[in-house]
């Protein structure tokens, strides 16, 4: 069933778990993910980043989360992962997103809050939530220095207020791909973001975090977690061993793709503690 962002994310902030978000790039993810919830009795929200749309079209994707959402028996939300621009945004939301990320978090403070006040103002006119981020998310593998740009807490404040958006990605050093070290969070900046606010705030970048890490972050105000690059490393991972086995003939979709993306979101489920919440 399709419940709204804010719901889902509410209970797990109320009860200290976190909601996994899987960036889910082909109908085979997707079949792969419901499953997984399903078996575990997980909300789940899945979700599409601009950047992905070269291959996997947002006017495609969109549709199929809808419909799986609509027959699934947990509860799922339909998301624009890092939207990059107002008008993307207004497309999301035009085929039936219920909810979108702006990612402005590279523009100065005050652009940030500008263009993520007109989203809100947009989005909030079709009962639909948001999500932005403060703070730099690095990418693994990239400039290393980027990762210091931690969100900080007295802007977060400001920022919260004045947009009154729905959840902030926060950066803690979290880094966005894959991780060629395994990176440390800084939990202590995470609690200080969440007392202050008091807001459902969410971590990208989870494909390389520590299990340690990620069960400090989703007790400690993390109620979403964009899983993105670890889904793809299952599947390809899954793939290389198929191919390997002197009988493999042609991929089946459904034993090797589905399953491979099911297993995955079931290990981060299971990681989040969301199992057993519907
Ligand atoms: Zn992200």
């Amino acid at each position: 069933m399709i419940v709204p962002f804010r719901e889902i994310l509410k209970d797990a902030f109320l009860h200290h778990y976190g909601v996994g978000a899987f960036n889910c790039l082909s109908l085979e993810n997707v079949l792969g993910a419901i499953a997984a919830a399903e078996r575990f009795r997980s909300p789940i929200i899945l979700q599409i980043a601009e950047v992905q749309f070269p291959y996997s079209p947002l006017e495609l994707m969109v549709p199929m989360f809808i419909e799986k959402a609509r027959q699934a028996s947990v509860p799922v939300c339909v998301h624009l992962d890092h939207g990059l621009s107002f008008e993307t945004c207004a497309r999301a939301i035009r085929l039936g997103c219920n909810s979108v990320m702006i990612d402005s978090s590279s523009l100065p403070f005050d652009q940030n809050v500008a263009l993520t006040c007109e989203v809100v103002r947009m989005a909030r006119a079709f009962g639909v939530d948001v999500e932005a981020e403060l703070g730099k998310v690095g990418d693994a593998g990239k400039d290393e220095a980027e990762a210091d740009v931690f969100t900080d807490v007295e802007e977060s404040a400001r920022f919260i207020e004045q947009t009154r958006i729905d959840a902030l990605a926060v950066a803690i050093g979290n880094k966005h791909g894959k991780y060629t070290a395994t990176p440390r969070l800084n939990i202590r900046r995470l609690e200080e973001i969440r007392d202050r606010n008091q807001l459902p705030l969410v971590l990208h970048g989870g494909s390389g975090t520590s299990d340690e890490d990620f069960k400090s972050c989703v007790h400690n105000g993390i109620s979403k977690v964009n899983v993105a690059t670890a889904i793809q490393l299952g599947v390809t991972e899954r793939v290389r061993q198929y191919v390997q086995q002197p009988d493999a003939n042609y991929i089946d979709m459904k034993d090797v793709i589905v399953r491979a993306s099911q297993e995955v979101v079931e290990r981060h489920i299971l990681l989040f503690e969301s199992n057993d919440r519907c």
